[in-house]
């Protein structure tokens, strides 16, 4: 017989577990259908094992820093594999815990491919389940081009798949997957090239991050490629792979490419049309700002909706949607201002807010910058000094703090308490009237002339 709930979330990732985790805390009966493995990207193939290895390159820097603080060490090897294994037994606990989880909050976990049969019903590999609310959760899949050759190269799936250091990599990309990888792979004995379509990394960011970390990756050996397309990728008889580039050129001798050029929707096989849900000319579910898609009773949060394409952010989604239907709130609902976010490159990038350039455009002359560089005390001791650099954007005349970032060590770590500030509306003056915290990085951001 069917069964009936008040709630069914497409996908077992941040977004869906959250949804059915808050709606049931209200009481509610919930069910999750997920047709992969548990956690979705972020825990997969996503920010829990990239955070592992970013560790693992983190140290890599150190042992190179430590002699610089009179230790004697030398460097005898890295076993990827070994530190393979341990990440996918650590990722694998986390599997179990959501399903222990699920059983221990009441929430029916459906095993299988989702896809609708009509608004309030959902077909899960031939078995058929009904909701008064749907929540569309199926997150993004990474893209390859459409390049004779493509399929040569891997992705950040494949990269969680390797067993073992690759000794030339060639990645293509520019945002954040681009450059945490090249980051990683570097630090841990690989030879990489980055490959941009366009003059910068990371364009979006405010320039002084963009620039800092195109500096440090370079001071790092890694060797970037403005304006460089692939156009062909052909595997050679050593099995090494050859890129062709849109400028004619060849490249060769590569062992891994690494496409990070962005994600598309997970939304094949979904039957959107049996529903009636529009999605936009990319395939994502545009909603309003109550998460409603274009159907009463069907909802989408997380990747799908194409905007804002991190982990907290499904959470932070899906948890007010749960106190928005279930806990009697009725204009519960996800800010998508101001989210704070931290690219794990290398060194690390944290950022809020504004860039200078959208500040102008919006505010023209009301905006006043401050900016900091600086060598952090750690780097005053070492051969490899990366400078961290700080910049505030304010605006108005009581200069309110509308965007705040930084590049260098510690940064990652930095920046949550400073984003609480600034959605209270800090202002300069309140940066200026906080303590500083001695001796660290951060203090400059409270001392910024
Ligand atoms: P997902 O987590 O992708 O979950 C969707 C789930 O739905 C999947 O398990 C999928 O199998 C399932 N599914 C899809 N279709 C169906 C169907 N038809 N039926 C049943 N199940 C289905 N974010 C951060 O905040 N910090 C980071 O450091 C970070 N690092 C990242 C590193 C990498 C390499 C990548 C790729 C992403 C990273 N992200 C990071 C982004 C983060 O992983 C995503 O924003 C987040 O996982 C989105 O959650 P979601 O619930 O929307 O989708
Ligand atoms: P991004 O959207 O961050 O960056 C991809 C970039 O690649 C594009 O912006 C584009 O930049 C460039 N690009 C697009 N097509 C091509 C092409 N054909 N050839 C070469 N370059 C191309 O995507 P990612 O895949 O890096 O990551 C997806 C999302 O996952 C991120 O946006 C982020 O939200 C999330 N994520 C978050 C992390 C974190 O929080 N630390 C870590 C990893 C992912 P341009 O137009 O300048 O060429």
């Amino acid at each position: 017989m069917k069964k009936h709930y008040d709630l069914i979330a497409i996908g077992a990732g941040s977004g869906g577990i959250s949804i059915a985790e808050r709606a049931a805390q209200y009481g509610a009966s919930c069910a999750v259908a997920e047709s992969g493995r548990l956690g979705g990207t972020c825990v997969n193939v996503g920010c829990v094992p990239k955070k592992v290895m970013w560790n693992a390159a983190t140290l890599a820097h150190a042992l190179r820093d430590a002699p610089d603080y009179a230790f004697d060490v030398s460097r005898n090897g890295f076993d990827w594999a070994a530190l393979k294994h341990k990440r996918d037994a650590y990722v694998g606990n986390i599997n179990s815990w959501y399903e222990t989880y699920l059983k221990d909050s009441e929430i029916d976990l459906i095993r299988g491919h989702a896809r609708f049969h009509d608004a309030h019903t959902l077909r899960v590999d031939g078995r058929e389940v009904s909701a008064e609310h749907i929540v569309i959760a199926p997150g993004t899949r990474p893209m390859l081009p459409d390049i004779p050759g493509a399929g040569l190269g891997i992705t950040s799936d494949g990269f969680f798949e390797l067993s073992e250091v690759p000794r030339r990599v060639a990645i293509a990309g520019s945002g954040y997957i681009a450059v945490e990888l090249a980051g990683v792979l570097n630090a841990l004995g690989a030879e990489v090239s980055l490959f941009l379509r366009k003059q910068h990394l990371l364009r979006e960011f405010d320039a002084m991050l963009r620039e800092g970390l195109m500096e440090a990756m370079l001071d790092d050996g890694i060797s970037i490629l403005p304006m460089t397309q692939i156009a062909a990728v052909s595997r050679e008889g050593d099995d090494k792979l050859r890129l062709e580039l849109d400028n004619g050129q060849h490249l060769a001798g590569y062992d891994q490419l690494i496409w990070a050029i962005g994600r598309e929707p997970n939304t094949d096989g979904l039957d959107f049309e049996r529903a009636g849900v529009e999605t936009d000319s990319k395939g994502f579910v545009p909603v309003d700002a109550w998460q409603n898609t274009s159907v009463p009773g069907i909802y989408a949060l997380g990747d799908i909706i194409g905007k804002a394409q991190l982990t907290p952010v499904a959470i932070a989604a899906a948890r007010r949607l749960g106190d928005r239907l279930f806990g009697n709130q009725p204009e519960r609902r996800l800010d998508y201002e101001l989210i704070p976010s931290v690219v794990f490159s290398h060194p690390p990038i944290a950022t809020v807010g504004l860039s200078e350039d959208e500040a102008r455009a919006r505010h023209g002359d009301a905006v006043r910058i401050y900016q900091s560089r600086f060598t952090p005390m750690y780097h005053a001791f070492t051969s490899h000094p990366v400078k961290v650099s700080m910049k505030l954007v304010t605006v108005g005349a009581r200069e309110k703090v509308v965007g705040c970032h930084v590049i260098g060590i510690g940064a990652d770590e930095m920046l949550q308490g400073f984003a609480v500030a600034m959605r209270m509306g800090a202002t300069k003056q309140d940066f200026d009237d906080t303590i500083a915290i001695h001796p660290t990085g951060a203090e400059e951001l409270v001392t910024m002339r």
